[in-house]
């Protein structure tokens, strides 16, 4: 059977160039970057190069890079680092604030929910039908004990761009520290985290054809932050534990490989996404993409396809050999609509009937005429089991 991967934004899979970057770190090259004989001396120098190359993707420096273990780690270092640095320096005995939006992954809102739990105040801001924030309204919710400003770089159920350099300016000028999550958007688009004005910003391995279970966190120089672990002197203090050596070296690879191959990528996968989608569109009726479709990453696209339940199309069409999502893959199989489709307006039973494709770097052409091939036949069919689907009439 052929299988379609259409589910990118979950994860990717290795690039085999990664791989080969990372096998000798699992057997010859076995020292502990920490160690100060000639094994330790090149792991460390592979660590090195590694933080380089991920310097280069965003635009920093190597010294401003930390390794972590993925995303869900880099967003939890830059909030709860940020705040118990700020709660530390606090003598205005109020509540710290932080905003954040309505539509950030659940490594960034439950977070802030913990955080609201410890005594902190969050403003959640709101986004238009189009999946943006109004810099505005993050310029309206400063206060004087806001301690930080966060907003993901590119949604991971949309793909949309935030105006992430208009919410710099506004934190700069307010001198608020300014995180942004990019997992979703480097490699994929431009970062340089100058021109994005961010003090923070987080990125995964995974999701750029490196190996799971790493990440970095962007600190820029001179950012007061806890760590959120205590060990060794590692990672200049702020991220204890032995460096996941191998990890470290695939994402440096991945990261090289993703600065080089951006632009050619970037395009030739947004012609795969527009022509899927707008196949989609007149194939199938009714269906909706949601969204801003100029202000996206380019492999993302979101469709409603009414009266479906999103789990049981992803269900058939898995079984059909495409593969995709309904959504958070980290919320796969909660009842709940998906939070961020609620917030840009969609009705519960429009978020639940809407699908997320994700293209990445192994798609093809055939790849997208076996999917347009596929999908509308498998709507029609979950279509007719529906109690609440009346056919449009065809006119004669
Ligand atoms: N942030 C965003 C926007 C994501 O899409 C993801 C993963 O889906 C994460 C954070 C978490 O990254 P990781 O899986 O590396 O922990």
């Amino acid at each position: 059977m052929r299988r379609v991967y259409f589910d990118h934004n979950a994860t990717t899979s290795v690039d085999p160039e990664v791989l080969r970057a990372m096998l000798p770190y699992f057997s010859e090259e076995f020292g502990n970057a920490s160690s100060i004989h000639s094994f330790g001396q090149q792991t460390r120098a592979a660590v090195e190069r590694a933080r380089e190359s991920v310097a280069a993707l965003i635009g920093a420096r190597p010294a401003e890079i930390v390794f972590t273990s993925g995303g869900t780690e880099s967003d939890n270092l830059a909030i709860f680092g940020l705040a118990a640095a700020a709660a530390g320096k606090a003598a205005t005995g109020k509540r710290p604030h932080l905003i954040a939006t309505s539509i950030e992954h659940h490594a960034v809102l439950n977070a802030c929910q913990a955080l609201e739990r410890r005594g902190a105040d969050v403003t959640f801001l709101p986004v238009d039908r189009e999946g943006r924030v109004d810099p505005d309204d993050a310029r309206r919710a400063v206060r004087p004990e806001t301690v930080l400003i966060t907003v993901m770089h590119a949604n991971n159920e949309l793909g949309t761009i935030q105006l992430i350099e208009e919410i710099g300016r506004i934190a700069r000028e307010t001198d608020i520290y300014f995180h942004s999550d990019a997992v979703q958007s480097a490699g994929k688009v431009p970062v340089d985290v100058n021109r994005l004005g961010v003090d923070l910003l987080s990125i995964s391995g995974h999701k750029i054809y490196g190996p799971k279970g790493v990440g970095a966190l962007y600190i820029r120089k001179g950012t007061r932050l806890e760590p959120l672990l205590y060990g060794g002197h590692h990672e200049r203090d702020r991220r204890p534990g032995t460096e996941n050596v191998a990890g470290i070296v695939g994402l440096g690879k991945a990261a090289e490989l993703a600065r080089a191959r951006l632009s050619s990528e970037a395009a030739r996968v947004a012609a795969l996404r527009d022509r899927l989608e707008q196949g989609l569109l007149e194939q199938v009726a009714q269906a909706r993409v949601n969204g801003g479709r100029a202000t996206r990453t380019p492999n993302t696209t979101n469709v409603t396809f009414p009266f479906i339940e999103g789990e049981a199309l992803v269900i058939a069409l898995d079984l059909k050999g495409l593969a995709c999502s309904t959504g958070a893959a980290c919320s796969s199989g909660a009842i709940e609509p998906s939070h961020v489709l609620t917030a840009i307006g969609l009705l519960p039973e429009d978020a639940r009937a809407s699908l997320r494709f994700s293209l990445g770097r192994e798609n093809t052409d055939q790849d997208v005429d076996f999917a347009l091939a596929t999908i509308p036949g498998v709507v029609e069919h979950l279509r007719e089991l529906s109690p609440v689907y009346k056919k449009p009439a065809v006119a004669s």
